[in-house]
């Protein structure tokens, strides 16, 4: 008898193990799910979705995948061709201890950066909690009133700022006056943000030149750096009160460590405040992603950019949080809206809060003065070589000039053989940076790089005659921090729990799905996680010499290789650091290729009527005119509309920006048709990419006739959301407007339009989630993930249909990736709205679908890929019974204005309580499925009142008693 064959070692080895960890069911469950929905075949269902006509013409060409050891052991490789130096250069990047119970439990830690943006309250307190110690970090130490949760990096907040100014003051002037001592890459972001607004950016390169122009009647704003980039200190009380005579406002740019020794920007006159918390525990991460922060006068909050969390209360009279001001956003205000920044950075700012949290204000204090200190006596080292900084005053920053170029390269290139980065700057002259992880040491082997022929100064001989650099003028006077949560959580013990206590109050993916529409909630693997703290990516300076960036170059390289197969686009930037920021970029190149063609006048786009808010306000900030097309009855684009807009502007037409699939979730048949259309009249069609998750493998925006798409890398790509940022926004053109891709002069980065990021690569530090996602996958898991999705929404979509009609649907009955539920029926027949079973959710363990977007009074689910059959039925099964629980309303059986759902979500101590007066019991309120006894969850707080909240706006930390 022959043995039974042997299996063979290549199936054995199984390098595709990764897709049935990634996507939750299996060939078992989907037979099932087919059934339900009444198709044959995954074939039959995704060929009875995707219109034929924009099939893929050829499948992605991408690497087979590899299993998660192998894909971690190639990009390890990778990264490896960093070179580690240590860093002094300072320019808005530090080296920082993030401390390791914050790296651990934070930046490691699912709990936190699987959540989603805060928009339900209820299951968000934990995180909401964290960014309102942010914004009271920020207010305290800059001495701002107000503050807002985070911003994409310094350079882009200082260009928000700028235009917060134009929309805030009384002078009229077009001139935004920028000190040259404000890092290169902020001016050179504001000069692209300034240029299709008609704005004139005048840079200054002296203090006699700053004098004069603030002298002048023709701006209205002007911006400094505090401490400057070369490391002068400044009282800027004087030019504030003269800024202020010509009606116009004065922005500081400040850094916040150093702020606990100086004197606060708000003490000395600024309007508004921006900066980077980088350096408060965050990694360089060769650019990102960090916290940037925005603080401003009190009169200019309901025009500030960004989110705000606030204080409200909930049903029960308990303080609260939630997202104050929502009326500002672009969700609401679409093309009058001042911002189009919808993802942040919440992660990193939540990490910046906790590290202020865990060394309070003396342990900041102590840190800065450390580097203060290390930073005189460097200086003090300097002068003893004769080679004294330009800058008398100082807190961690030097320059020296050398006298010539080639004396400074000779410097800079002394310092790189001893393993150190300085920085070039002004040809002659070379800048040292201090930070946090500066020791005694570094400052021997620094003074050795100046100067190596000279008998070296002592630390410890200077330490005593070395004189403080921070003039007395300037000595921080005033308390900060002064709450108890920076006072109180200093063992690692208590900031442990602290940190656990947070996390518990909050709903993320590591508890249930998120079926979020338009967000892609999908799984964040570990393996894609881990590579995002090698020292190798964390360590690294954006701004260090290129031939030390090579793993970084290859990232980059590699993945936009693979980001063009799956997109169908000849170009990627991965420069924009958010969704809308790819929109910015994009709408960017289609301007400037108009412009090029001699057809700069094109500046109408029409968008159509269902669009994301960030649409709309990204055409405004380019300085488009935006038209807004009708939706037909279906849901779909209304062709005879669009026609007869594009008839109308057809002279003037720059672009149409379409969402595909559609934002109603369906794939319109007649998309090819309408981007010809558009081309026909000399238009580009800008498709928004964030519903990639129903098209990556099946069709390609690229081949079917977009010409730019961004992609958000948080969402379909398996960056988590980081309860809302960081994101990456790429954008992805066709061939000839690659020439128009953001440039980067700052890094060296000739060509393009310009930057539209501080850093040149964005939040390079979380690309190495993308990467480990698509090398994992291959071409062909990545299409099965894309199918699933498409199959989960539908099984959905079919199993709830007695229940709640999905509202737009294609001819035949299916959806995309999601489906709108639509619960509008329901307030005629009980009073009930989407937001009341959104609250019911809570109690029965989820997080609430996408609300009242696109449609109000609807719930957007996207299931993704991810989710297994048995969470899709535990889903589906408590959505049946609330509608269960909504026919007694309509029955009579229980009043429309009390009942399990008007009260939802109901929190523990109010269901242990004596005197109970509903009409249902209490096991109704906390255990309608019997599951829910074994994992509960509970919600911290009751329903939040926005109203009151808007009406009386905390946004820092505010005694409870203030509240009553
Ligand atoms: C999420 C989203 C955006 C914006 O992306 P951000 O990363 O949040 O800036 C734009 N359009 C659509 C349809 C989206 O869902």
């Amino acid at each position: 008898m022959n043995a039974p064959a042997a299996p063979s070692l290549s199936a054995l080895e199984n390098a595709a193990e990764f897709q049935p960890r990634h996507i939750g069911i299996d060939a078992f469950d989907e037979a099932h799910m087919l059934s339900v929905i009444g198709e044959a075949s995954r074939r039959a269902l995704i060929d009875s979705i995707v219109p034929r006509s924009i099939a893929r013409s050829r499948g992605m060409d991408l690497p087979a995948p590899v299993t998660e050891a192998a894909a971690l052991a190639e990009l390890k490789a990778i990264a490896s061709q960093n070179r580690l130096l240590k860093n002094f250069i300072g320019q808005g990047y530090y080296g920082t201890h993030t401390p390791g119970v914050i790296l651990r439990n934070i930046l490691e830690n699912p709990a936190w950066y699987t959540a989603y943006t805060p928009y339900q309250a209820e299951i968000s307190q934990g995180r909401m909690e964290a960014l309102v110690n942010f914004q009271t970090m920020v207010c305290d130490l800059t001495a701002m009133p107000i503050a807002n949760a985070s911003m994409l990096d310094e350079a882009t907040a200082a260009a928000e700022a700028m235009t917060l100014a134009k929309r805030s003051v009384k002078a009229k002037g077009n001139v935004f006056i920028v000190s040259g001592d404000c890092h290169p890459q902020t001016i050179e972001v504001i000069q692209t943000r300034a240029a299709p607004l008609g704005i004139s950016v005048k840079v200054i390169r002296s203090g006699d030149e700053w004098l004069a122009a603030i002298a002048q009647d023709d701006y209205f704003a002007a911006l400094n750096q505090y401490p400057g980039s070369s490391g002068w200190l400044a009282d800027w009380q004087q030019s504030a009160d003269l800024i202020h005579t010509k009606g116009a406002a004065f922005i500081l740019a400040a850094d916040l460590l150093a702020l606990t020794l100086l004197k606060a920007p708000g003490e000395m006159g600024a309007d508004i405040v921006v900066g980077t918390t980088q350096r408060f525990g965050m990694p360089m991460g060769a650019g990102g992603p960090h916290a940037a922060f925005m603080a401003c006068r009190d009169d200019y909050k309901r025009s500030l950019p960004g989110r705000l969390v606030g204080v409200s209360v909930d049903v029960h009279g308990q303080p609260a949080y939630r997202l104050a001001l929502q009326t500002r956003e672009q969700h609401i205000r679409r093309e009058k809206a001042t911002s189009n920044i919808c993802t942040a950075q919440v992660l990193p700012a939540v990490i910046a809060s906790m590290y202020a949290v865990y060394h309070g204000p003396q342990g900041l204090t102590r840190i800065a003065q450390r580097v203060a200190r290390l930073t005189a006596i460097l200086a003090a080292g300097l002068k003893q070589l004769g080679l004294a900084p330009l800058h008398a005053s100082a807190f961690d920053t030097l320059t020296v000039d050398l006298g010539s170029a080639a004396a400074a390269q000779a410097v800079l290139q002394r310092a790189q053989d001893a393993g150190i980065n300085l920085r070039s700057l002004r040809g002659q002259c070379v800048g040292v940076s201090l930070d946090e992880t500066t020791t005694r040491a570094d400052l021997a082997l620094l003074w050795q790089a100046f100067a190596p022929q000279a008998a070296q100064p002592s630390v410890e001989q200077l330490e005593a005659s070395a004189a403080s650099l921070i003039p007395a003028s300037l000595a921080r006077t005033s308390s900060f921090l002064t709450h108890p949560v920076f006072n109180t959580h200093h063992s690692e013990t208590g900031m442990l729990r602290y940190i656990r206590a947070l996390s518990d109050k909050d709903l993320a993916l590591d508890r249930s799905m998120i079926p979020l529409g338009s967000c892609t909630m999908k799984l964040n693997a570990t393996s894609e996680m881990i590579p995002i703290t090698w020292p190798e990516f964390a360590n690294v300076h954006p701004f260090a010499p290129a031939e030390q960036l090579q793993g970084y170059r290859q990232l980059d390289e590699q993945l936009r290789a693979w980001l063009c197969q799956a997109t169908g686009y000849a170009g990627v930037s991965l420069q924009p650091n958010a969704g809308s920021q790819g929109e910015y970029a994009g709408l960017l190149a289609i301007k400037a290729y108009h412009a090029a063609q001699g057809q700069g006048h094109r500046t109408v786009c029409l968008i159509p009527s269902s669009a994301h808010g960030t649409n709309p306000a990204s055409a405004q900030m380019v300085g488009m005119q935006v038209v807004v097309t009708k939706c037909d009855e279906n849901g779909n684009v209304d062709m005879q509309d669009l026609q007869a807009k594009c008839e109308q502007h057809s002279q003037n037409l720059a672009c149409v920006m379409i969402t595909y699939p559609s934002t109603h979730g369906v794939f319109e048949t007649q998309v090819k048709e309408l981007c010809e259309l558009v081309h026909r009249h000399g238009g580009r069609v800008y498709v928004d990419g964030a519903n990639m998750n129903a098209l990556v493998g099946v069709a390609a925006p690229g081949e079917f006739g977009g010409d730019v798409s961004h992609l958000n890398l948080h969402k379909t790509f398996c960056i988590p959301h980081g309860g809302g940022g960081p994101g990456v926004g790429p954008v992805c053109v066709v061939a000839d407007l690659v020439p128009y891709l953001p440039g980067h002069a700052t890094a060296g980065v000739t060509g393009g339009t310009g930057a539209v990021s501080a850093a040149p690569l964005g939040n390079a530090a979380v690309l190495p989630i993308s990467w480990m996602y698509i090398r994992m996958m291959g071409a062909e898991g990545l299409t099965a993930a894309t199918e699933a999705a498409i199959l989960s929404a539908n099984y959905i979509s079919a199993r709830l249909k007695d229940h709640y009609p999905t509202l737009y649907a294609s001819a035949n009955g299916h959806v995309a990736h999601e489906c709108i539920l639509d619960l509008r029926g329901l307030k005629e027949s009980s009073g009930v709205m989407a937001e009341d079973v959104a609250k019911r959710l809570i109690d029965y363990g989820f997080h609430a679908p996408t609300l009242s977007f696109p449609v109000a009074n609807t719930l957007m689910v996207e299931p993704t890929e991810s989710e297994t059959l048995a969470e899709l039925d535990r889903f589906i099964d408590a959505m049946i019974a609330i509608r269960e629980e909504v026919r007694q309303v309509e029955n009579g059986t229980w009043p429309q204005d009390d009942n399990p759902l008007k009260n939802a979500p109901h929190t523990a101590p109010s269901l242990l309580t004596g005197d109970w007066a509903h009409p249902y019991t209490r096991e109704t309120a906390a255990y309608p499925v019997a599951s829910l006894r074994h994992t509960k969850y509970w919600s911290p707080v009751g329903r939040v009142d926005n109203v009151y909240g808007d009406r009386n706006l905390f946004c820092s930390c505010v005694p409870v008693s203030e509240l009553a």
